[in-house]
């Protein structure tokens, strides 16, 4: 930890504090019920990618858990550029949580706490990336997790050990699966091509609603694809053309093995690439 990230400057609750200094309460329901929502916001040239969208997100993630809508867009912006600033950070990913706060240990929603809002800096390569230039391997795993994966919660322990169990198997995701269904990646949206069409799963309950994802259904559309919104089986996505994930810190990912299927000859496919490529540029246009 210390080598990938010398001591960074991070934010809790309006303060700017090194990261050996910030301290939150034993007390706090994001430790006690991982009563807590987050965003995680791609960097590039020293910028925030699709800075808007995280927000929408985030708020609604909010009001779907009933958190007070005490917070300000304005400042969550001021302090994640600032943060930039601090670290030096030019390529990476600021990580935002929000809290629903400090009170006595209870199930019940605790009325009127003060939100605990943290962040900090991670330094990534996103845009000249090992896995995305040579493709990644993933597993299919059986999706255990609760039913509300619309609200990006920081309760990940399932999504956790799913990627582990991939790891252990030698390959470097999961995708989760209901009745053989392919619902998502432990931490990207999933999809596969057959042909020039492009199939992704609706969004509703079952499926965080990507902020990526979206910018790629509009990026495609440009490029003249087809996009089928349908959820695909195990069976369709080891028998796919190409197969990829999306996420802001995977921008498109090709897949190029799922569970002992390879795809295709085994490299990212030419879609995907032309997607990638045609994705980066369409972020640069958004940078706040
Ligand atoms: N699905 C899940 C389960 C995720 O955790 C993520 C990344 N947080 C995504 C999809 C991709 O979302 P985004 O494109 O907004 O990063």
């Amino acid at each position: 930890l210390k080598k990938l990230y010398p001591m960074r400057t991070v934010y809790l609750n309006g303060e700017y504090v090194l990261e050996k200094d910030a301290k939150v309460s034993i007390f706090d329901r994001a430790f006690l019920f991982a009563d807590a929502v987050y965003e995680v916001t791609t960097v590039l040239k020293g910028k925030l990618v699709d800075f808007d969208n995280h927000m929408k997100r985030l708020k609604r993630s909010m009001k779907e858990l009933h958190f007070e809508p005490t917070l300000n867009e304005k400042n969550i912006l001021k302090f994640h550029r600032e943060l930039i600033k601090l670290n030096n950070l030019e390529e990476g990913v600021i990580y935002l949580q929000v809290s629903r706060g400090v009170a006595e240990r209870d199930f019940a929603f605790p009325k009127e706490t003060e939100l605990t809002v943290s962040a900090f800096t991670q330094k990534k390569d996103l845009v000249e990336n090992k896995s995305a230039q040579k493709g990644i391997s993933v597993i299919t795993i059986e999706d255990l997790r609760w039913k509300r994966c619309d609200i990006k919660t920081i309760q990940l322990l399932y999504p956790s050990m799913a990627k582990s169990e991939a790891l252990r198997q030698g390959a470097d995701d999961a995708w989760m699966t209901q009745n053989n269904y392919v619902m998502e990646g432990s931490s990207n949206n999933a999809w596969i091509i057959r042909g020039k069409t492009i199939y992704t799963r609706q969004t509703d309950n079952l499926i965080l609603s990507g902020v990526t994802r979206a910018a790629i259904l509009s990026v495609a559309e440009e490029l003249g694809y087809k996009v089928i919104f349908k959820q695909f089986t195990t069976q369709e996505a080891e028998s796919a053309d190409e197969a990829f994930v999306t996420s802001a810190t995977t921008f498109v990912t090709a897949v190029v093995k799922i569970n002992n299927h390879r795809i295709k000859d085994g490299k990212p496919g030419v879609f995907t690439q032309e997607l990638r490529k045609a994705y980066i540029k369409q972020a640069l246009k958004t940078l706040k």
